[in-house]
This record gives structure tokens, C-alpha cells and sequence, in this order.
């Protein structure tokens, strides 16, 4: 298999430079140059895999032999997890697939466990080092960090927005003493964040001298590695003989995205219901076809703060086509204008199974304070945005919706306590986190004084 960019303008590459590289050379981001399909037996065939095999073989047709001893990797990735993806009935068709019984207890370790040491993997092959560069409104941050501490061919270093991550979010960031870890908390908001890491990574010079590549989700190996838990919980329900569909909480529009590559690759899911905070571009777009960047609100789901979803592009590239050189030029009028807006008529095939809805701070409350007093169950409020946007929807009483538990409530125990009088305690793992030490750099969202110190750190 091998990899385009959504700009058109970089030349196609194999999986493992697809990898390392994060960004494409023309700021495009990269994706398969064909969505591969499984048909009903191969998916039949899926269901009671041990979780590392599923993710094996739904990677299969991505990799098409690229990583040695992929299904060694994956089982290594996924042994430091409590539980694997289980679901859980909510009542009324509901379903809770729960992502977070990883290290740092959010779905972002499913992707990044597996990432780290498929980086490491590759660059031993290659005898070399690598910096990795991350941006992150939270749960990015931890995940990358926790799967690139003391590997020996990496440094890591990641920006987050000062001040705007939850205090067990930034902690379990910056308590991690490891030599090749370093953090910024930037005077800025995630997309600031974003950017920065967007243009170092644009920078030739800099990506040369330092080999820097990206660990959020503009690299694809974060989607590839997401789609197995969306067959997971189909299959869990009876896919493929039956429908599901999924109701995802979403900010850099990555997660959910991997769910429609699921679709596209033949998993039988209805319809993708998207849910967001006030940082609501994502339903905006679907619902109106524009997109148009604001200010970002800060909000009690500070992964979801975010104007500017990266993954929207790959999607932007199928709704044109696959045509690199369109995508270029819807993505060069909105960096120029700050908004673009796509033909109705290009939207159709999309809304036929994709809406959003969006939820504001007490709304989210509400639903958080709901499912506790229904099922005695505690969920983060991400994950409570995507199961009020199961709520909102008008939902077919034989296909089940799936929600996508994309935080351990632990995370965010202020907003949890707010909406239900109850504080949730942090699992044993981290039962000592607010006695570690913590360790980080305050720098101002500025370009030279960002570079200035990873080439210090990293160079
Ligand atoms: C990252 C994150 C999200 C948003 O996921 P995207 O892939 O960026 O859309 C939602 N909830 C939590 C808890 C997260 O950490």
C-alpha cells in the first residue's frame, strides 16, 4: 500500500516513511491511495480475536507487510492495559465502548502505545534517531509522552496551552523523569499549539537537522490504529450480520474518522453521530458546509477545544474526489480567509450517514448528571458530549448506537464532581500523581522561541 497526499502535491510513499514523517512535504496530510475492503466472511471471520490480533488484521491491508513482527508489536502495545475495549449497556440501545483502561487512561493510548514502538522499531532498522513533535489540548500529550519515554532512538517534546489542560492532564505530562521528555506549556490557545508544530514540521532545515516527525493525529499510523476497536464493538454486537452505529465525541476530528475508514472498509455501521462542545465547527460544517475558524472558547472538555480539525482535510478529500489539487485550494482560501465553503451537492453522500450536534457546558453537565443517575456509572464529559449526541439523534430501535468512552472520568474529576456531587478517584496507577515532582518550560506562542528550544533540547 502506499500513501498520497490530501494536497496532491508530494510524491506517494510506503508505510514506514509515511510514519515518520507525520506531515507531507506540500502541508497536505497523508492517506492510503485506496481504501481497502473486507467482505462480510473476512469480517465474520474477526470476531473473538484477542484484541492485539484484531488490530493485526484490520491493519493487514495498510501495512501489506511493511512492519516485522507487527502482531509482536501490537500484543506488546496493548499488555499494560487493565481491559481492552469492553462495552457496556447503558439502557435504551446505548452502549459504552470504554477506551480507557490504558497508561494515561484515554482512547489516545490505543493508537500512541503502538505508535511509540513501531517509531522505535523503524529507526533501529534505519540506525537512527528521531524528534518527536507533538501539540496537545490534553490527552495527546501524556499518551505520546508515556509511549516515548526512554526509548532510546526518540526525544519527545510536546506543547500544550498554558494553564488550559486539567491539572491531572498536565501532570501526567510533566511528572515523567525521563532525560528524552520535554515540556511546553505554551501562552496560548491548542490551535496556537497546533500551528507551531505545524510549521517546524514545514521546515525543511528543521526537519532535517533534527529528522522531527508528529505524533498527533495528522499521522496516519494514529487513524490506522484506531479502526480495530470500531470492529471490535460492531462485532461485539453481532457485525457483521447486524448494523451499529456510533456516536463519537470529537475535536481534531481524528477518532472519528477512523470510524469512517471502518465504513469504508465495509464494517457495517449506519450512521456516524458526531458530537462537540461550543467549539462547534465540526457541526457546523456538516450541518451548513462552511467552515469558518473563531476564537476557541475554553470549556470542561479541553481536548475538544479546538477551531481547527486537522483530519477534517482527509475527509475533505474524499468529499472532493480524491482531487489533491481542489483540497489544495480549499485549504489555501481558508488559511488565507479564515473560511472556505464546500458545494452543497458535494455534502450529500456524507450527510446520508454522518450528523452533528453540539452541547454547551451545562448541557454536558446534564447528560453527565443522567447517565449516573440511570445507570450508577460516572463517564468524563467528552464522553458525555458524544452520548448526548446519541440522545439528541433519532435512533432506529434495531440498530444499537455505540458510544466511544474516550476518557476515564478520573481525568476531569472537577467537572464530574460539578454535575454529580461525586469525585471520581484516580485508579491505582496514578493513585500518587499529585506527589510527583513536576517538570516544565513556560515559552510564548512564538515561533523562534519554540524552535530555539527544541533545537536545544533535541539538537
Ligand atoms: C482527544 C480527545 C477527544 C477528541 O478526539 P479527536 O480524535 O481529536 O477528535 C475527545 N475526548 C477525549 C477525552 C480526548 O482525549
Amino acid at each position: 500500500m502506499r500513501y498520497v497526499s490530501t494536497r496532491g502535491a508530494a510524491p506517494a510513499l510506503p508505510f514506514d516513511d509515511v510514519m515518520l514523517s507525520g506531515l507531507a512535504p506540500d502541508g497536505g496530510l497523508y492517506v492510503p491511495e485506496a481504501w481497502p475492503e473486507l467482505d462480510g466472511a473476512k469480517i465474520s471471520s474477526l470476531r473473538g480475536l484477542p484484541y492485539p490480533d484484531l488490530v493485526a488484521a484490520v491493519s493487514a491491508p495498510f501495512l501489506e507487510g511493511a512492519v516485522d513482527d507487527f502482531s509482536g508489536i501490537a500484543a506488546d502495545a496493548y499488555a499494560s492495559f487493565e481491559r481492552l475495549a469492553p462495552l457496556t449497556d447503558l439502557g435504551n440501545g446505548l452502549w459504552l465502548l470504554e477506551l480507557f483502561w490504558g497508561p494515561t487512561l484515554a482512547f489516545k493510548d490505543y493508537a500512541l502505545q503502538l505508535l511509540g514502538r513501531l517509531f522505535q522499531a523503524g529507526l533501529d532498522a534505519r540506525r537512527a534517531r528521531a524528534l518527536v513533535l507533538g501539540a496537545t489540548s490534553g490527552d495527546t500529550g501524556s499518551a505520546a509522552i508515556e509511549a516515548c519515554r526512554d526509548r532510546s532512538a526518540l526525544d519527545i517534546v510536546v506543547l500544550h496551552p498554558h494553564g488550559r489542560v486539567s491539572d491531572v492532564q498536565r501532570r501526567q505530562m510533566t511528572t515523567v523523569p525521563s532525560a528524552n521528555v520535554h515540556n511546553v506549556a505554551v501562552r496560548g490557545t491548542f490551535d496556537d499549539c497546533q500551528r507551531l508544530v505545524k510549521l517546524m514540521l514545514a521546515d525543511p532545515d528543521l526537519r532535517s537537522d533534527l529528522a522531527a516527525t508528529s505524533v498527533n493525529s495528522i499521522n496516519w499510523v494514529r487513524i490506522m490504529a484506531q479502526v480495530a476497536y470500531y470492529f471490535a464493538g460492531a462485532l461485539a454486537l453481532g457485525a457483521p450480520d447486524r448494523e451499529v452505529s456510533f456516536a463519537v465525541p470529537t475535536g481534531n476530528f481524528g477518532n472519528v474518522f477512523a470510524a469512517y475508514v471502518a465504513r469504508k472498509m465495509g464494517l457495517p455501521i449506519r450512521r456516524l453521530v458526531i458530537g462537540t462542545n461550543q467549539n462547534n465547527v465540526v457541526a457546523r460544517f456538516l450541518e451548513t458546509g462552511r467552515f469558518s475558524i473563531d476564537t476557541v472558547v475554553p470549556t470542561i472538555t479541553p481536548a475538544m477545544d479546538i477551531q481547527v480539525p486537522s483530519n477534517l482535510e482527509r475527509l475533505l478529500f474524499d468529499i472532493y474526489g480524491r482531487d489533491g489539487e481542489a483540497v489544495r485550494r480549499v485549504m489555501g482560501e481558508f488559511a488565507e480567509h479564515g473560511r472556505v465553503g464546500v458545494e452543497p451537492s458535494r455534502l450529500q453522500e456524507l450527510r446520508g450517514f454522518v450528523s452533528g450536534a453540539w452541547f454547551d457546558e451545562s448541557a454536558t453537565g446534564r447528560t453527565l448528571a443522567e447517565v449516573f443517575a440511570e445507570t450508577s456509572m460516572l463517564v468524563d464529559p467528552h464522553t458525555a458530549i458524544g452520548i448526548a449526541a446519541a440522545l439528541a439523534t433519532e435512533r432506529d430501535p434495531d440498530v444499537p448506537v455505540i458510544c466511544v468512552g474516550t476518557a476515564h472520568p478520573a481525568k476531569f474529576p472537577d467537572a464530574v464532581e460539578a454535575a454529580t456531587g461525586v469525585r471520581p478517584p484516580l485508579p491505582g496507577r496514578l493513585a500518587d500523581l499529585f506527589e510527583r515532582p513536576e517538570a516544565m518550560t513556560v515559552l510564548p506562542p512564538d515561533r523562534h522561541a519554540i524552535e530555539a528550544f527544541v533545537r536545544r533540547v533535541a539538537g
